[in-house]
């Protein structure tokens, strides 16, 4: 029945040309955005992982991750980023498991389950995964003996920045990731390379010659890796305080509405499925991709699933190297206790559930997860994934060069 269907077509086909029409016409002269795009640069981006790196893995609750929370601190100082903030809360260390009653990842069987985190779904070949508390198992010596200060419970602090909107300060995006880690590693992926993302973005979006309509801030969220519980003090503690004017009549909104929560966690690693003995490809995969999670179970699945394309799109027409692509299962990450109050997203190397939860990366929470164990093709990735976010959030927010 050509006559009835073809009339469809053309009514599918007539929004999104106009769309595109319109987004056409918006492009500027001269484009802001790829003029700052061309700001990220691939050894800077290395070297700010590189120096998250001499605080070894920054586990919560230590003196090596204040002093990483210090460093952090400095580096958006000399950005010349405005309204620097420490975030105080306190978190009580859970009394270790008994023995045998959570067995060494080395000694765990796969699960047996074709469900992943997140309402993901496995498929094809899998491998173990887990957390390495095995100090011996770090053969570099003055590695291990900076990571062996244990956790004590009590006050932490993280930090964050806010580029300050210049005609809507009270509504901001939330660009984070968390720069704790674990493993008796350096916590160089998980997540030095998404918190390299925020300090980079910071650092361009707070050049003096740039400007946003909009407030952007950066947060380098704590104690992610006990159960994201830096990002959830922050969400109990400051949500009831978003859009409001303090003083009075100052025009300064120290929790600006939030607009989008954007989390990058593990950024450089897509080497693609395991092998059927388990072993992966020692090269990045040609094909490999920024995976852009929403969370599809979430209050504003919606918004996020549009803000999640948006970020896709910018990525087409931004990034140099590596595509992105969309998923509906973001799971166990910071972006998580915001998504049920604002649009939320996260950006990865691989699918959280389905792919690095079945064992697609083995460097995760591991003795290897070091700045040697990568190549420059896997630092590229977590530059692309900088690029897809800078872009995405110039436009968002209004971005413009004086
Ligand atoms: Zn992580």
């Amino acid at each position: 029945m050509p006559r009835i269907h073809l009339p469809i077509v053309i009514l599918l086909a007539a929004p999104s040309a106009v769309a595109f029409a319109q987004d056409t016409a918006r492009v500027p002269a001269v484009d802001a955005v790829a003029q700052l795009v061309t700001r990220l640069e691939l050894e800077r981006y290395k070297a700010t992982i590189k120096g998250l790196t001499q605080f070894g893995d920054r586990r919560q609750g230590t003196a090596r991750n204040r002093a990483a929370v210090d460093w952090i601190e400095q580096q958006l100082r000399s950005y010349g980023c405005s309204d620097v903030s420490r975030f105080t809360y306190d978190f009580q260390v859970p009394p270790p498991r008994a023995p045998g009653q959570r067995p060494d990842s080395a000694q765990r069987p796969p699960r047996d389950t074709v469900r992943g985190a997140g309402g993901s779904r496995y498929r094809g070949i899998r491998t173990r995964t887990g957390v390495n508390n095995d100090s011996l198992r770090q053969p570099d010596a003055a590695l291990r003996k900076l990571n062996a200060e244990p956790s004590t419970s009590g006050e932490r602090q993280e930090v964050y920045c806010t580029k300050v909107g210049a005609t809507h300060p009270e509504e901001m995006y939330i660009i984070g990731a968390h720069m704790d880690g674990i493993g008796w590693g350096e916590a160089a992926n998980d997540d030095g390379s998404g918190t390299a993302i925020v300090l980079e973005l910071a650092r361009i979006f707070s050049s003096a010659d740039v400007q946003t309509e909009r407030s952007i801030r950066f947060a380098l969220w704590n104690n992610e890796e006990t159960g994201l519980n830096g990002a959830r003090a922050y969400v109990a503690q400051r949500q009831a305080l978003q859009g409001k004017e303090d003083p009075a009549g100052s025009g300064r909104y120290p929790e600006p509405k939030w607009l989008g929560m954007i989390q990058h966690d593990m950024m450089l690693f897509d080497h693609g499925m395991p092998r059927p003995d388990g072993s992966l490809s020692p090269e990045q995969r040609p094909e490999a991709d920024v995976n852009i999670e929403f969370q599809s179970s979430s209050k504003f699945a919606e918004g996020a699933q549009r803000l999640a394309w948006t970020f896709q799109q910018a990525n087409e027409k931004y990034a140099t190297d590596y595509p992105a692509s969309v998923g509906a299962h973001m799971t166990n990450t910071d972006s998580g206790p915001f998504q049920d109050l604002v649009a939320a997203i996260s950006l990865r190397e691989n699918e959280r559930g389905a792919q690095i939860g079945a064992g697609w990366d083995p460097n995760w929470h591991q003795p290897t997860d070091r700045y040697v164990t990568y190549s420059d093709k896997d630092f590229r990735l977590g530059l692309n994934a900088a690029q897809t976010t800078l872009a995405a959030i110039a436009q968002l927010a209004g971005a413009t060069i004086k």
